[in-house]
């Protein structure tokens, strides 16, 4: 093979290579963000629930306290009873104790109903913050996977980086100037092979003469349709489609 075409596919190689892991370096980022957000949801439902409940809290105290001053009132209508000095006056106070009566109950009821949601409340914050104790140790993990990945695809990504340098000075600057300008202008791809008469990078035919040319893979030849270098790679046995 032509030293150059050998060389102009190998940095074909390792700029895909490269291409690939430069896509996943975009995306990984964007997944730790994810997890992040997913944790700060959980972290914020929480937050809400503790703060319904202290609510709850505070408005049970509030009810407590009214509780206590409606009973002391109702205390003081029961002494008057002993001082009225007419049916009216004390049919009068009967209807006041009778009502105070009727707003003590239905505030010990509310006080009632407060505890049980009190409780309830209690025992949803638990169960938040023990899954939340497990998902904060799963993000943890997550993201120091995927920090790792980073690290590792970075090291390959240096890795290619060398090799690309390496290779690009022993290829002449002519192709690599074309290399470079199919490369911009095809997606990444700027080398492919030839199969079956065919540009494997626009799947164009190749005129007979061109392709018996390519096959010789002793010069460099274009894709007339889509400017692509040219190689031809032993057609291998088609793989048993199940
Ligand atoms: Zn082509």
């Amino acid at each position: 093979m032509d030293k150059q075409l050998g060389l102009l596919i190998d940095l074909q190689g390792v700029d895909l290579q490269i291409q690939r892991l430069e896509k996943r370096e975009a995306e990984i980022p964007l997944q730790i963000n994810d997890l992040q957000k997913e944790n700060d949801d959980q972290k914020r439902i929480y937050e809400a629930k503790v703060q319904a409940a202290d609510g709850i809290e505070k408005n049970r105290r509030k009810k407590e306290r009214d509780l206590e001053s409606k009973e002391s009132v109702l205390a003081k209508l029961k002494d008057q009873l002993l001082s009225v000095k007419t049916n009216r006056e004390y049919q009068a106070l009967l209807h006041e104790i009778e009502n105070g009566k009727q707003d003590i109950s239905h505030l010990e009821e509310e006080i009632l109903q407060m505890i049980e949601d009190s409780e309830s409340a209690a025992q949803c914050i638990r169960e938040i913050s023990l899954e939340m104790e497990k998902s904060q140790k799963r993000y943890i993990e997550q993201r120091r996977e995927k920090e790792q990945e980073m690290a590792l695809l970075q090291e390959q990504k240096h890795a290619f980086e060398s090799r690309k340098e390496a290779l690009r000075k022993e290829i002449s600057g002519e192709l690599l100037k074309q290399y470079d300008k199919v490369r911009k202008s095809r997606n990444g791809l700027a080398v492919v092979s030839v199969r079956d008469g065919s540009c494997q990078g626009c799947f164009m035919s190749l005129m007979p003469q061109l392709f018996q040319e390519v096959k010789q893979n002793v010069q460099i030849y274009f894709c007339p349709h889509c400017h692509r270098i040219l190689y031809y790679q032993e057609e291998k046995e088609p793989e048993a489609v199940s």
